[in-house]
């Protein structure tokens, strides 16, 4: 028997676009936007969310001053907002006409976007 690595296809319940609510830690209960994902490490960069402030030096090119950057947060840390209900909820996935979609399971209603 060959021990051919397993094809790792990730699917993450959290997709760039999505509206999630911080579960834990430092920004816990602040909602924002998905604005990219890592699959790779499971975590997501969320706006407004896990913000680190660098004080940068004045260069020739730049002022100087405070920047405020984003840095990836753990999916397990965060819970996906249904865009339709509008509360913190879990997905379970359906295949709805041939694609495979994420459903609220609070108010049975499509998360994704169906086109
Ligand atoms: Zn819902």
């Amino acid at each position: 028997m060959s021990k051919a690595k397993k094809p790792t296809f990730k699917k993450l319940k959290i997709k760039k676009g999505d509206t999630v609510i911080v579960l834990s830690g430092r920004d816990k209960n602040k909602k924002g936007k998905v604005l990219e994902v890592f699959l790779d490490s499971s975590e997501v960069i969320v706006e407004r969310v896990n913000i680190v402030k660098r004080h940068l030096r004045p260069t020739r090119s730049f002022q100087g001053g405070i920047i405020e950057k984003p840095l990836p947060v753990k999916i397990s840390k965060l819970m996906l907002v249904c865009p339709r209900c509008n509360t913190p909820a879990r997905v379970k996935r359906q295949i709805n006409e041939d694609k495979l979609v994420r459903v609220c399971k609070r108010c049975n209603e499509i998360v994704d976007k169906v086109k």
